[in-house]
């Protein structure tokens, strides 16, 4: 930045009123951005401005999810403006920070700091009421980063209900409060599959796809370790709708607001609120 001032993060003002979630996880692949997308709008629906953060280096698929994958910011002066999505959430991915989509990001340490800061101080985000971070699986630079640079954001741990899965996902809520971020909740994703060939009146006939109680393990785990109540938020099935939604572009929760997921992501985001 050739020697200019570095800006402040508005966020971390003390009387900034936005809400600040980071959406974190123990490994790939169990919806955390799916998970984001989806509260992103649902908070949208109730009214609350919201921006996305796509702090997610390696696996950056948030634009994608909003439909938005091949769009750039525009810059004004020296502020980068996000990136405006049809539901009305704007967005700024690290892979916008690249010339090319194709482009591998090969950033060490301190290149993701700054592109973590630039993205929280150098873009216009305008007075949200609520922003989402979808943090890299893991315990890596950038949650590091990220407890030095926002303490004040407060931490979602997604996992699936599957053992592997859930003991990486308390590494991952220890390391939040090792930065001193306070862990709200965990969000148990791919719960389970509602059977198709069950009636759907009544209470329908469940496959434990990857077990059971991993969110409840997770939770307990977090809980005694920490001495304050981390609850589990919500158990969203898995779901074509969501999976489809995911790829379309258009998230579950504009795209097919009936379905279970939509119904539980929507709950989910009304406890964040
Ligand atoms: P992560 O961000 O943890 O790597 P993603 O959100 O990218 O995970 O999800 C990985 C894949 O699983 C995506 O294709 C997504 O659509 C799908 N997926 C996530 N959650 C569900 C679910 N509850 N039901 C069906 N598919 C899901």
């Amino acid at each position: 930045r050739g020697g200019q001032a570095q800006r402040e993060i508005p966020f971390a003002q003390a009387g900034s009123l936005t809400k600040v979630y980071a959406i974190a996880s123990g490994k790939g692949g169990v919806g955390k951005s799916s998970v984001t997308v989806n509260l992103a709008l649902a908070l949208a629906k109730a009214g609350r401005r919201v921006g996305i953060v796509d702090a997610d280096i390696y696996g950056h698929s948030v634009p994608a999810m909003l439909g938005v994958a091949d769009s750039r910011p525009t810059q004004v002066d020296d502020l980068i403006m996000p990136v405006p999505t049809a539901s009305g959430v704007s967005v700024i991915s690290i892979g916008m920070m690249k010339p090319r989509r194709d482009q591998v990001v090969a950033w060490r340490g301190p290149m993701l700091d700054r592109a973590l800061v630039q993205m929280l101080s150098d873009v216009y985000w305008g007075d949200l009421d609520v922003l989402l971070l979808d943090l890299p699986p893991g315990t890596g630079d950038i949650a590091i980063s990220l407890g030095q640079h926002l303490p004040g954001a407060e931490v979602v741990v997604v996992t699936t209900p599957q053992d592997a899965a859930t003991e990486v996902a308390e590494r991952a809520g220890t390391m939040a409060s090792m930065m001193h971020q306070r862990v709200v909740g965990v969000i148990e994703n791919m719960s389970y599959l509602p059977c198709p060939h069950c009636t759907p009146e009544g209470k329908e006939h469940r496959l434990d796809v990857f077990g059971t109680g991993g969110g409840d393990r997770v939770a307990a785990t977090l809980s005694q370790r920490f001495g304050y109540d981390v609850p589990v938020l919500g158990r969203i099935p898995l779901d074509i709708a969501l999976r489809e939604g995911g790829d379309d572009g258009k998230p579950v929760i504009e795209a097919d607001p009936t379905s279970l997921s939509a119904a539980v992501l929507t709950e989910i985001a009304e406890r964040l609120d």
